[in-house]
């Protein structure tokens, strides 16, 4: 995004944002302030670029400007590739070798605040791999995935599905705990955003590289849309099986964490019972699988 200022501050005095690139129209949520009295959005502005000039147009013609543009030089922005976890997951041939790489990476901002790297755990020979979206208040204390409350509800749906937790593979597509002020002791999670996902992508990449899972299982939409895609809906398309590049079959359920929100016991039940159901399919898959 580029930043641009016109000297005729008497008559315009014009601070905008836009993508200087291109003639044409300004990027959503820019800002334009006139007058240093007006501000006006993007949202209702055409910005145009010719010449050196600038010129705003309002959609309800109530202002319509042209000043000089002076360029000043871009901010430094935030570098959002994830150098550090491009660059090492690859190299790793073993999860534990990940697990000790993964420990240092700085590749989103998400380690400031949380205890410790989180990484997936299980059998490298795993069928199955869980992913889930990232780990919560006692995983960040603890240092291993599904260990709260939500990960002792999703223990108790594995054995109710005939699904040994140990021989399973249980991650996150974020290996930081990103959250947000506190109750009581508990840290409240905070969903982790596109960037941080991007971030910490070639880890969850890395992790199915070497464990080759047969069946990967995304629980939860952040999971799903991560890596089943954005137009992935958990509610309308939960256990369904979608052509996937990580693994022969390839799904996705609730979170774990979700059934604990329920608003009453009776919906918990309801909601526990088809988590199960879920669950209960997958294993079918594996058996009839490992059958053919
Ligand atoms: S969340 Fe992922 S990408 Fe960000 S610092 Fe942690 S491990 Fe690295």
């Amino acid at each position: 995004m580029g930043r641009h200022t016109t000297p005729d501050a008497s008559q315009h005095l014009l601070l905008a944002h836009f993508d200087a690139g291109t003639a044409g129209r300004a990027t959503h949520n820019s800002v334009i302030t006139t007058n240093a009295s007006r501000t006006l959005t993007t949202q209702s502005l055409e910005v145009s670029i010719a010449r050196g000039k600038v010129q705003l147009s309002h959609s309800l013609a109530i202002a319509t400007m042209t000043a000089r543009v002076t360029k000043i030089p871009k901010p430094a922005e935030a570098d959002p590739a994830p150098r550090f976890a491009t660059a090492k997951a690859p190299a790793a041939k073993t999860i534990g070798q990940l697990q000790k790489i993964s420990a240092g990476c700085r590749a989103c901002d998400l380690w400031k605040n949380a205890t410790q790297t989180v990484f997936g755990e299980g059998p490298s020979s795993a069928k199955v791999m869980f992913v889930g979206e990232q780990p919560g208040d006692q995983e960040d204390r603890a240092g291993h995935p599904f260990v709260g409350p939500a990960g002792k509800l999703f223990d108790r749906a594995l054995e109710e599905a005939g699904i040994d937790r140990d021989e399973v593979y249980v991650t996150n597509v974020v290996k930081h705990f990103k959250w947000v002020g506190e109750r009581g002791k508990r840290r409240i999670h905070k969903k982790p955003g596109s960037i941080e996902i991007q971030a910490c992508r070639p880890w969850i990449e890395a992790e199915v590289r070497i464990v080759q899972p047969q069946v990967l299982v995304c629980l939860g939409a952040t999971a799903a849309q991560a890596l089943l895609g954005k137009t992935f809906r958990v509610n309308t398309q939960r256990g369904q099986l979608v052509d996937s590049e990580l693994a022969s079959y390839a799904t996705a359920t609730v979170h774990p964490s979700s059934i604990l929100r329920a608003p009453d016991d009776a919906a918990r039940q309801a909601q526990m019972e088809a988590f199960i159901k879920d669950l209960k399919k997958i294993a079918k898959l594996v058996h009839s699988s490992q059958g053919s």
